[in-house]
């Protein structure tokens, strides 16, 4: 077995900014690694095939699951998501740390299995500005909009099953935070 105290998960609600704090992380630190995610829905615009994530069909993303090839998977918003295992094992074998950016229900299949890892939920700032930071994004529907928001409702009621809890009110002072935790 790993282990996987080298293991940082990002999680919080879609339109928190997990994002834009993660590519600012990476940007400045070389020993960070960012776990790319296989996905059942469509990308966006400008989205790459390995690069932003896997994109797969339903059917490639069953079998891996029946393969258990992921270190963690979950629906969301009527499409699935998961890490790839072999490449998380890879690269902390490398000695890199590596960051998971995901949603709450596999950061809480991962906080049960791997109490060792470390979990920060980015909380918004208010409701009504995790709706304007979505709505401000421009990449999904009226229908998917919705579906995010009822979501994070039930999310941000479970931010205390993780190990830190930050409110992300300026992209640069969360970056800050975060780096703190996972160098201290
Ligand atoms: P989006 O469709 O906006 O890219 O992602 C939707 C949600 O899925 C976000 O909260 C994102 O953090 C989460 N997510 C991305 N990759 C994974 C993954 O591998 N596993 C899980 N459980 N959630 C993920």
């Amino acid at each position: 077995m790993k282990n996987f105290k080298k293991l940082i998960i990002i999680t919080g609600p879609s339109g928190v900014g997990k994002g834009t704090v993660v590519k600012e992380i990476l940007d400045n630190n070389s020993d960070i690694w960012l776990s790319i995610s296989a996905t059942t829905r469509k990308p966006r615009k400008g989205e790459k095939d390995g690069e932003n994530y896997y994109f797969l069909t339903d059917e490639s993303f069953k079998d891996m699951i029946d393969n258990k090839e992921f270190l963690e998977w979950a629906q969301f918003a009527g499409n699935y998501y998961g890490t790839p295992l072999a490449t998380v094992n890879e690269k902390i074998e490398k000695g890199f740390i590596v960051l998971l950016e995901i949603e709450i229900e596999g950061a809480k299949q991962i906080k049960d299995k791997f109490p060792e890892a470390l979990s920060i939920f980015l909380l918004p700032p208010s409701k009504e500005e995790l709706e304007k930071r979505i709505r401000k994004r421009g990449t999904e529907k009226e229908e998917a909009i919705n579906k995010r928001l009822n979501r994070a409702n039930y999310e941000i009621a479970s931010s205390n099953k993780f190990d830190f809890v930050l409110t992300n009110h300026d992209v640069d002072e969360t970056v800050n935070r975060v780096l703190k935790i996972i160098k201290s």
